[in-house]
């Protein structure tokens, strides 16, 4: 089997232990057993918040169910009960745009025409899409979860609990109706959040024609103010120019015509000119002009007329006269101040509705090309060019997006900032500066719109008075029941094409009232997954008191603005409490090139083969090291992966073979010995449960994965390699008390690492089981250890540690001379350490000298000088040590096992070999188990060649009956 072929095969196999792994905790309940052996009255709660099952479960979903999984096996493990229950986001955007794609839907009054009804159960009957490959994935990634009995925000049950928050909120008075400028989807025919545009990096940098109009004064004529805009079609809703008061503008003689702009804006004047007058903006304040499409309102609002627009004018952009329509934030909140008209000149579709009659009913973008050369054949455009800015899409379903004011209803945030702001400091937050980060996304915070004008989500329990326009808010099916004029069943579901059917008879005036169209935000609905998900209050009740806030929550950085402020927002409203004490952020997982992954780029490499080559554990503590961990971004690497499968994941496992390679009975755990190397891998161990026991309390999986990767670096590549002798020793005692630290150590490792490398740390308690070391059935039922001080022996440490560096050294000293370790040196000189004779010894042993001097000068410097003369002694010294070597390899081949004596058979020409053979014939006997050595081939068939110094040697073992 060559090389290539054997890893596969250790591959294969690696991964056919985790799945081992797997079935064992499935056959014996271990996640069910974990969670109920512990006492409920000390819990650690845990609430993990819902994905979407509408697409397959990718590398960023994978670090988050890692990171849920990590920290309540750790409080299982400190003696909490942990109950994890899985939940599904099913409702909102995500969802409605997959079912129209997949009904072949365009506009949204296709679905009007289909019925919501229908549309609606096909959403149903799709949100659950892919939930089984989400199991797969969860289950393999070994995370513990409820899965099947998971809650979904479509339940009904989900839905009565957001009702009961809604009224209490209303009830409260921190409700509103208002017109808000929004972001609007024109294909979708609903407003986004600011957030959620900026969440998913919906601004794509984009060219377009942008113009400077003319607008002509009306006591001035042939005096134009010259407004500068990156969207012609807004001029159709022109109502006011706004210019800042205090800054200077200057009327300019340009062609015969008298031009006013802003002073420092004069250099972008190319053509020839002459100043007529400078002066400062006030004295444009209240000019009236023409407008430059005649649009009939039936309001009697005095427009287009010079408004003072403040420092918001600024003196660096466009012409420093600002054209205000109905389409833009800064817009809005002038045409609030000055009561200016409402002009709405695009439909909710994003047809142009008012303006010239040709252009009704184009698609609103393609109106700047009419407005440009409108402009240009009236005289009115002073000059347009090319553009780029960065310009906001939708992004379900990439239409570029426009400002739109509408009617929608509100959770008046600012009336509880200062509690927010207040309680945010009980929030523990990791990394600790996202504190601050939060603190200013709470500062800025808009109103909450919570309606939306869709379908598949939980309607809004307010009703209408058809007639005298009362309103009405509903909190729970059974108030329904007691108003609805129709019959309501006890299972009501509360989706808008159930819930619109019914109506409720005014308390006023006795007419009829009607549900209003709108359905909530689906964040209202994750935000209110604490309560929902348990159906309170109406359920649950006592289960809540004692569940509520949680003890941990982790997500990936977006949803610091998302989730989590909507679940502080409304456990502020309802309980005046913060809802979790330690929040985990995570960064972004990005693909190789930087960017986001995604499938199109084919930018990432599959999981699910990810974790067929290197396991999941290796994936696992991977992304449990990184810096995504400290909410920063990483690009995700394979061969990162794959060199923590082979530095840790096979170390561990090559450990365990070694382990389970000797035999002896009675180990008993007992520790310490006087071993040097014992005593030290017992502090050396002793003192990583003391580090990471602060890492893993204080959230860091980054530092905590670094301290076990050191650990297990130092128990494979020192303590065994160096304790190898001990382990195969004949004389049992000492060979006992190896056995003894080595089973004491890979038991307490197991239970360190179980919260991170779940799989390998139960592959190392079953070994120890089988020899009948421990007391449950798996690690997972463990207890986390604590570390005994008087364990950690600082001047061991400290001294291994000075005699691996003077190890280092002297391995760099002979890489320098390039004399291979196997050829034995006469001396190794110390300065500037006082180590003593055991430290020395290992030191001698691995680096392969004779002798080690150590001279004085305690306080100097460490200095390292290395005899690397070779005498022809020295030299035959290492011919027989690579003579064993090889002949070892070959009893190996062999399979022969220590206590099986041979006769070895010998032939070689060369002198220096020879000679090595007769000097330390003895040794070498020894050291292969050889009662004879027969330098002699004849009438032997099957011979061994093996290579010495680039010279061929014939051997045969056979074996001593
Ligand atoms: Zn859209
Ligand atoms: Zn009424």
């Amino acid at each position: 089997m060559d090389k290539k072929e054997l890893r596969k095969v250790l591959k294969i196999s690696y991964n056919e232990k985790e799945l081992e792994m797997l079935r064992f905790w499935k056959q014996n309940e271990i996640f069910k057993k974990s969670v109920e052996e512990r006492p409920k009255n000390k819990p650690y709660i845990f609430y993990d918040g819902p994905p979407f099952a509408t697409g397959l479960p990718q590398h960023g979903n994978i670090l988050s169910i890692v990171t849920k999984d990590v920290f309540p096996r750790y409080w299982t493990m400190k003696g909490h009960r942990c109950e994890r229950r899985w939940g599904w986001d099913c409702h909102g955007l995500p969802i409605e745009s997959v079912c129209e794609k997949l009904l072949n839907l365009k506009q949204k009054n296709e679905i009007y025409e289909m019925g919501v009804g229908e549309f609606n159960e096909f959403c149903r009957s799709k949100v659950l899409w892919y939930a089984n490959e989400w199991k797969k994935t969860v289950d393999r990634m070994g995370k513990w979860i409820e899965f099947d009995n998971s809650y979904k925000t479509m339940d009904n049950t989900y839905m009565e609990t957001v009702w009961y928050i809604f009224k209490k909120i209303y009830t409260d008075g921190l409700i509103y109706k208002g017109k808000k400028v929004l972001f609007y989807c024109p294909r979708c025919e609903t407003p986004l959040s600011n957030f959620e545009i900026s969440m998913d990096n919906s601004y794509k940098d984009i060219t377009e024609q942008s113009l400077t109009a003319k607008f002509e004064l009306k006591e001035e004529l042939g005096t134009f103010l010259l407004a500068w805009t990156t969207t012609p079609w807004t001029l159709i809703g022109n109502v006011a120019l706004a210019v800042n008061s205090k800054q200077l503008y200057v009327k300019i003689k340009l062609n015969g015509e008298y031009l006013i702009l802003i002073k420092s804006k004069i250099d972008a004047i190319d053509e020839e000119y002459e100043i007529i007058k400078e002066f400062k903006g006030k004295e444009l304040i209240n000019k009236e002009y023409e407008p430059l499409y005649k649009i009939s309102t039936s309001s009697d609002k005095k427009g287009y007329y010079v408004i003072d627009g403040g420092d918001e004018v600024l003196s660096d952009e466009g012409t420093g006269i600002i054209h205000i329509a109905l389409y833009g934030e800064f817009d809005y909140e002038m045409i609030d101040k000055y009561d200016l008209p409402v002009i709405q000149h695009i439909d909710e579709h994003g047809n142009l509705a008012k303006g010239p009659i040709d252009w009704i009913g184009l698609w609103f973008k393609d109106v700047d090309e009419e407005v440009l050369e409108d402009l240009n054949h009236r005289n009115l455009l002073f000059k347009s060019e090319d553009y780029t800015h960065s310009y906001p899409f939708c992004y379900r379903c990439d239409t570029p997006l426009i400002y739109n004011a509408l009617d929608a209803w509100f959770i008046n945030i600012q009336q509880i900032k200062p509690r927010l702001l207040e309680t945010n400091k009980n929030i523990n937050w990791y990394p600790k500066e996202i504190s601050k980060r939060y603190q200013k996304i709470i500062e800025t915070a808009p109103d909450w719109c919570i309606s939306r004008n869709r379908f598949w989500a939980t309607a809004m329990p307010i009703w209408e008075c058809e007639d005298c326009k009362d309103v009405r808010v509903i909190g729970s099916v059974k108030e329904l029941q007691e108003n609805a004029i129709e019959e309501v069943p006890d299972e009501l579901d509360l989706h808008r094409h159930i819930v619109d059917k019914i109506h409720i008879k005014c308390p006023s005036c006795g007419k009829v009232m009607n549900r209003i169209s709108e359905v909530f935000d689906c964040w209202l609905e994750s935000g209110s997954m604490p309560y929902a998900a348990k159906h309170y209050p109406f359920e649950n009740m006592e289960w809540f008191q004692k569940n509520f806030p949680s003890d941990f929550v982790s997500e990936y950085i977006a949803q610091v603005r998302a989730w989590f402020y909507y679940m502080h927002v409304i456990s502020i409203l309802l309980f005046d409490d913060i809802p979790f004490k330690n929040v985990v952020v995570n960064g972004n997982l990005l693909g190789d090139d930087g960017t986001k992954m995604s499938k199109s780029k084919g930018n990432f490499p599959d999981p699910n083969l990810i974790i067929e080559k290197y396991g999941a554990d290796a994936l696992r503590i991977y992304l449990m090291s990184s810096q995504l961990m400290r909410a920063q971004d990483l690009i995700f690497k394979e061969e990162i992966v794959k060199q923590v499968y082979r530095r840790f994941n096979l170390l561990l496992i090559n450990v365990l073979k070694f382990y389970s390679m000797i035999e002896i009975d009675n180990i008993t755990m007992n520790i310490p010995n006087e071993n040097i190397l014992d005593r030290w891998i017992v502090a050396s161990l002793n003192n990583t449960i003391r580090e990471i026991t602060q890492r893993m309390d204080d959230y860091d999986t980054t530092e905590a994965s670094r301290i076990l990767f050191n650990f297990v670096e130092d128990l494979s590549t020192w303590y065994i390699k160096n304790s190898r002798n001990r382990f195969k020793s004949e004389n049992r005692q000492i060979k006992l008390s190896a056995m003894n630290t080595l089973s004491y150590v890979l038991y307490n490792l197991s239970k360190i690492l179980a919260p991170l490398t779940p799989f390998i740390s139960e592959i190392i308690y079953q070994k120890l089981r089988n020899r009948g070391l421990v007391n449950f059935s798996s690690v997972h039922l463990e207890f986390w250890p604590d570390f005994d001080e008087k364990f950690i022996d600082t001047e061991v440490l400290n001294n291994m540690e000075k005699a691996k560096e003077v190890v280092k050294r002297s391995l760099e000293l002979r890489d320098n001379a390039k004399i291979p370790v196997r050829q034995v040196l006469e001396e190794v000189t110390l300065k500037g350490t006082n180590l003593k004779k055991n430290f020395l010894d290992i030191i001698a042993e691995v680096i392969n000298v004779k002798r080690i001097t150590v001279e004085g000068e305690e306080d100097s410097e460490l200095i390292v000088e290395l005899n690397t003369k070779i005498t022809p002694e020295l030299k035959l010294e290492g011919i027989a040590r690579n003579l064993i070597r090889n002949l070892n390899n070959y009893r190996k081949q062999l399979n022969l096992s220590t206590k099986i004596r041979i006769i070895l058979y010998l032939k070689t020409d060369d002198i220096e070999i020879t000679e090595a053979l007769e000097k330390h014939k003895d040794k070498i006997k020894k050291m292969i188990q050889a009662d004879e050595i027969i330098q002699n081939l004849e009438g032997i068939q099957e011979i061994k060649k093996i290579k010495i110094e680039n010279k061929l040697v014939e051997t045969h073992i056979q074996v001593k009956n």
